[in-house]
């Protein structure tokens, strides 16, 4: 006798995260907390007092250290304890409860850029910090993933989103290293972008 709900194996299968609408989330800047990160590890290591919120320019790191550029950089921070500078980031206040309360109704999409080496403690990290996810796309052209908001603090890629996105919603995570882009909003923390997000939602039914 066939039972007639849902197969086990089936049954909530997709949780909550199935529904709503697709948020396009970048990780580095956004909810990990890279510059505090390599700046902490960094004075620990040469002694240095470079303030935690000394970097005020995209690519501005290489002014702030002895590296001369940013292949130096990331080459240093390729191994700390085994692991990549990308698994010893802390979440910024508010970001992890902020995608657990939107993850509810929305699917939260992780777009981030890694070189292959941090891949691994990529997926860690996400883990490690609970993020409310079941898609990750680590890629250089975050356009190509479809969504209907996206939330990113790098220049460049809010760009891209625009040009190549201009049905979605491009929002700029407001940082001293970016400039307001045009056809981007301006989100400048966690609680607005929620409400942002909740409003769009609301509006398209
Ligand atoms: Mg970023």
């Amino acid at each position: 006798m066939r039972a007639k709900r849902e197969a086990p194996h089936l049954a909530g299968r997709r949780g909550n995260y199935g529904e709503g609408v697709r948020l396009g989330i970048d990780l580095d800047g956004v909810v990990a907390d890279f510059n505090t990160g390599w700046i902490r590890r960094y004075n620990q290591e040469f002694g240095t007092d470079i303030a935690f919120d000394a970097v005020v320019a995209w690519n501005g790191i290489p002014s702030l250290t002895h590296f001369r550029h940013m292949g130096e950089f990331w080459k240093w921070a390729r191994d700390h304890g085994g692991h990549s500078l990308f698994r010893h980031l802390d979440t910024y206040p508010g970001a992890v409860e902020t995608l657990s309360s939107l993850a509810r109704r929305h699917q939260v999409v992780i777009l981030t850029t890694k070189p292959d080496w941090a891949v691994h403690d990529t997926f860690a990290w996400i883990a490690d910090h609970r993020i409310p996810t079941r898609e990750v796309h680590i890629l250089e052209d975050k356009w190509e993933v479809p969504c209907d908001v996206y939330l990113d603090d790098a220049p460049h890629n809010l760009a891209a989103l625009v040009a190549h996105r201009p049905e979605a919603t491009v929002c700029r995570f407001v940082r001293p290293w970016n400039e307001p882009v045009a056809g981007a909003f301006d989100v400048e923390t966690w609680e607005q972008f929620a409400q942002l997000v909740n409003r769009l939602s609301v509006t398209s039914g």
